[in-house]
């Protein structure tokens, strides 16, 4: 199964490429590239103007990604919608979809599980167990526009994974999902999420593509930081902000900054104050998450109440500050959750 060749993670230039070699003419290419990233099939059968002999050639040589629902959540409050995946090699995967006013945005894993450890996250409870390719990235999105009918219009890579520990797969996948032979989503309507891998935000910095950096911080000093993520004792938050400053200098992007709050351990007075130091004068936003509790864990997220008065505080230092709108609380929220239940059973 594993030799065979992931014809959905190819760029259109290297399914050119690929079927010469094969003997076919060069509009061949584009006759199945746009099957597979405009149509969105399933099947190499549903590609109906190709002759049936390359057909069989291509089901022989490839294995064509396309990801199998093996639930879906719909959420009663927002009509948020989760879906769990099944993998060609019966690994599981979740991806959300979430309706906003500007659009349809979706959520996407990027690994099978996640290595980082972070204490308050789900994904990471029972370690990593692969990196995605970048067509089972793609497919999420292709199978949720596909069941639904409508187009996707925003895309996170904020599900399970650490994005920048699968790097070349996400800069594929993003270059994918960009092509205007495919959905051709805006880069600007594309965000990366990563726990903080420095060298990583400066290669990405170099790509010097338009897409958002989203920055996990969640803590304002290292210390605390590393109490949190196990990654802080890798990375220092003085590394990260320069990896940042780079990124912002290079790609002239505001950056995102997330910050989970947890009551009693990151929402202080104090916090407050180290944050701003941190943040003011740069170039970005912050959006604070309410932490979503995790079975596992016993993190407890502060009343809203405070969750306003931290928002107020930073906001008094001039920083741009939102606070993440709750989707579907009432369906297994928080990153991995879903994925979890479903093994454990
Ligand atoms: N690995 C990447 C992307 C995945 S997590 C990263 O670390 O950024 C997406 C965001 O959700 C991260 O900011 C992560 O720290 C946060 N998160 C994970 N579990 C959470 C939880 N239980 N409550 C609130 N935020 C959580």
């Amino acid at each position: 199964m594993e030799d065979k060749i992931d014809i959905k993670s190819l760029t259109l230039s290297e399914l050119t490429q690929f079927l010469e070699d094969m003997g076919q003419k060069k509009f061949r290419a584009k006759q199945l590239y746009s099957w597979m990233h405009e149509h969105l099939i399933e099947d190499f059968d549903q590609a109906t103007n190709l002759p049936k002999s390359l057909i069989e050639e291509l089901k022989e040589k490839c294995r064509l990604t396309a990801l199998v629902v093996r639930q879906e959540q719909i959420s009663k409050i927002d009509d948020t919608r989760k879906y769990l995946f099944e993998l060609y090699d019966r690994n599981m995967i979740e991806s959300v979809l979430m309706r906003y006013h500007h659009g349809n945005s979706v959520c996407i894993s990027s690994q099978v599980g996640c290595r980082m450890g972070c204490k308050f996250c789900a994904s990471t409870l029972d370690g990593c167990v692969r990196n995605l390719t970048a067509s089972e990235m793609l497919d999420q999105i292709y199978r949720i526009q596909k069941m639904t009918g409508e187009r996707v219009d925003n895309v996170v890579i904020m599900g399970s994974g650490e994005p920048m520990d699968n790097y070349d797969n996400v800069i594929r996948f993003i270059k994918l999902l960009n092509s205007e032979e495919g959905l051709n989503i805006s880069q600007r309507n594309i965000t990366v999420s990563t726990c903080g891998l420095v060298e990583k935000i400066k290669e990405l910095a170099d790509e010097k593509l338009q897409i958002t950096l989203a920055i996990s911080l969640h803590a304002p000093n290292d210390e605390l930081r590393a109490s949190m993520m196990p990654i802080a004792n890798k990375y220092s938050i003085d590394e990260i902000m320069e990896a940042v400053r780079y990124y912002i200098d290079v790609t002239t992007r505001r950056v995102s900054f997330e910050y989970s709050l947890v009551d009693g351990v990151n929402d202080s007075d104090d916090c407050v104050k180290q944050l701003a130091k941190l943040l003011t004068g740069l170039n970005c936003h912050i959006n604070l998450i309410p932490v979503n509790p995790v079975r596992e864990r016993q993190f407890v997220r502060p009343d809203m109440k405070k969750v306003y008065s931290f928002k107020n505080k930073l906001e008094k230092y001039g920083l741009n500050v939102t606070i993440r709108r709750e989707m579907g609380s009432d369906i297994d929220g928080a990153c991995g959750q879903l994925r979890k239940k479903y093994m454990d059973e």
